[in-house]
């Protein structure tokens, strides 16, 4: 079942906002699940948020596995994560590029802190407290700001935005190819 596709990031308003958290009654909460793994995979993403396909709920998926080379222990990075708590986020920053299903085409370096701890529910609503460091980290801090209403790009410096503009100005009107199929606002 094909619930949604990724949506552009750029032109949604209900990109801004913070999405809510879910209950355990949410209605056919496992096969939307099921969908977003589907959209993602459908996306070589490694992670999707419920904000990018338009549902604005507290809960994301993501699976590591294609940067296994790097960090073999991403292999078994595929987790379900439902109303997450950032508890504290430490380490050093360093620097990681990223892109985004809802920003096709751009990757641009972004600073984080290394080490996230945080508490979440598992798709079986079971709780966790849990520390992740390195790229697990990192695919989990990108799709908590979906979740914020942040987007990457808004953690660039204002120079890197500026030398950004037409480009994003481009794909909030479509004017982008992208390999996998995605909702615009003029398409
Ligand atoms: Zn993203």
């Amino acid at each position: 079942m094909n619930y949604d596709l990724p949506y552009c990031g750029l032109w949604q308003s209900g990109f801004e906002k913070k999405a809510v958290p879910v209950t355990p009654d949410y209605p056919e909460l496992k096969t939307l699940i099921q969908s977003m793994f589907d959209t993602m995979y459908d996306s070589a993403g490694v992670g999707l948020a419920a904000p990018q396909i338009n549902f604005s709920i507290r809960l994301f998926v993501v699976d590591g596995e294609p940067f296994s080379d790097e960090e073999p222990t991403l292999v078994k990075f595929k987790k379900v994560f439902i109303n997450p708590e950032m508890i504290d986020e430490s380490g050093n920053k360093w620097k990681f590029n990223e892109g985004c299903l809802s920003i096709p085409g751009v990757r641009e370096d972004v600073d984080r802190h290394s080490v996230v701890h945080l508490k979440y529910m598992d798709e079986n609503f079971v709780e966790h407290t849990e520390t992740f460091d390195g790229i697990a980290a990192r695919i989990i801090q990108h799709e908590y700001d979906h979740l914020e209403g942040v987007l990457f790009t808004d953690r660039l410096s204002p120079l890197k935005r500026q030398l950004l503009k037409g480009k994003l100005n481009d794909i909030s009107r479509g004017k982008v190819n992208v390999d996998y199929k995605m909702k615009f606002m003029s398409k």
